[in-house]
């Protein structure tokens, strides 16, 4: 398997038969998430079969500290490209401050198992990878802060970067706030989202034991969480809008031969049907419009993504598809404002690109600061 951003079925983790949960994005039943939590929102979760889940933890880990305001490298984004750029502008002595998010750690933290991250040959869950990434950004004198940014002006230097009403200063910044899934936009879907709809099986598939589910989409994301609610679900039904798919071969070999798995070629949800939870959907044929309805207890989507580019649109380049556009390797158009991962990758999305991506930037961003006289010589490429 070669999972990095939607990962399959779970591996041991370190604490063995228990995940850690660092956030998930939707369905979110009453639970009893502890507080055993180096990053606040994070909780540790039994994968033990007749324990009570806990509850996907929602925006956490800010403490109302803002810390420092001013720094020569400000990184927005935490997932592997962000803190791949903070380990190495903090070996640099850069003093990176991390602007995490509400929600840190990036897709990763939506993936059990991620296989193709050199280095563990048994695999690794994707928080306990983005745990180890930012405990190594933080051993080295990155500040991490866990909030979401509201506002840039990069119009002059320093750049200014505001998030929960504080403003920090930067002379130099790395995007790397990564894409988001992205939904059908139905207004059914959106009501029930939380409430049996969601676009996170890693997050939300242990709240489906024996039920009957469906998973959207036709590419690797789609086949990988179809393969992976089967440890949960009695039944998947995969819904996809064509007869082709974009998925590899060998995720889609492996999804038509799972026996819990069905295929639906040439469908599409029209409508998902429930007041307080789903409990069926409206299923149209793509061919002939004709439209069944099917008893269904959950509903996930898994259609790909969307970069996280809103705030940055009005002084960056973006491509037709909303990713921003790196010139000269990992340079913005402005000076001193440099981008990397997802956010600007719709090609290769990998956890792996992603940290290259990371490191890229920060020697970038260092370089430019010596051109510019703003820091000394450093050693962000030393061993
Ligand atoms: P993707 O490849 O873009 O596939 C999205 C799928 O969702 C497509 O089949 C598309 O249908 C369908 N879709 C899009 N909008 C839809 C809508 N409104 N209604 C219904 N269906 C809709 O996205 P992805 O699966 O997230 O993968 C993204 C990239 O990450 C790919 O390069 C993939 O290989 C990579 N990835 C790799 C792994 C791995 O290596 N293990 C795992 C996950 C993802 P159409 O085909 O009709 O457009």
């Amino acid at each position: 398997m070669t999972d990095d951003q939607n990962g399959n079925a779970g591996a041991a983790s370190a604490f063995g038969s228990m995940k850690i949960d660092f956030g998930g994005t939707d369905a979110a039943p009453a639970g009893n998430g502890t507080g055993l939590n180096p990053f606040g929102s994070i909780s540790i979760i039994s994968d033990g079969p007749d324990e009570i889940p806990a509850q996907p933890a929602g925006p956490i880990g800010y403490t109302g500290d803002p810390g420092r305001t001013e720094t020569h490298v400000l990184i927005i984004g935490s997932g592997p490209a962000g803190l791949t750029a903070a380990v190495y502008a903090a070996r640099a002595n850069l003093e990176p401050i991390v602007l995490a998010g509400s929600a840190p750690g990036g897709q990763l933290m939506l993936t059990s198992d991620v296989e193709n991250y050199p280095g563990f040959p048994d695999g690794i869950d994707g928080p306990e990878l983005m745990a180890k990434m930012r405990a190594q950004a933080e051993r080295f004198g990155s500040q991490i802060v866990d909030v979401d940014i509201d506002r840039v002006d990069f119009s002059g230097r320093p750049f200014k970067v505001w998030a929960r009403g504080v403003e920090y200063r930067a002379q130099s910044v790395i995007i790397a706030t990564g894409a988001s899934a992205l939904w059908l936009n139905l207004e059914s879907e959106q009501r029930l989202r939380g409430r049996g709809v969601s676009a996170c099986a890693t997050c939300d598939g242990f709240f489906f034991r024996n039920r009957e589910i469906a998973v959207v989409g036709g590419g690797d994301s789609a086949m990988e969480e179809a393969n992976f609610l089967t440890k949960f679900a009695s039944k998947v039904h995969l819904l996809h809008r064509r007869d082709g798919f974009r998925a590899s071969k060998i995720m889609i070999d492996r999804t038509y031969a799972h026996p819990k798995i069905e295929v639906h070629s040439n469908t599409e949800v029209a409508e998902v049907l429930g007041d307080a939870k789903v409990e069926g959907l409206r299923l149209r044929d793509t061919q002939t419009g004709a439209e069944t309805e099917v008893a269904m207890e959950g509903l996930f989507i898994a259609i790909g993504h969307k970069p996280n580019t809103d705030l940055f649109a009005d002084w960056l380049e973006v491509d037709e598809k909303g990713y921003l556009v790196a010139h000269d390797h990992t340079r913005s158009r402005i000076d001193g404002v440099f981008i990397a991962g997802d956010v600007h990758d719709h090609r290769y999305r990998q956890a792996v690109t992603a940290a290259g991506d990371g490191c890229k930037a920060a020697i970038d961003a260092e370089r430019w600061l010596e051109r510019e006289g703003l820091a000394e010589h450093q050693t962000a490429t030393a061993w």
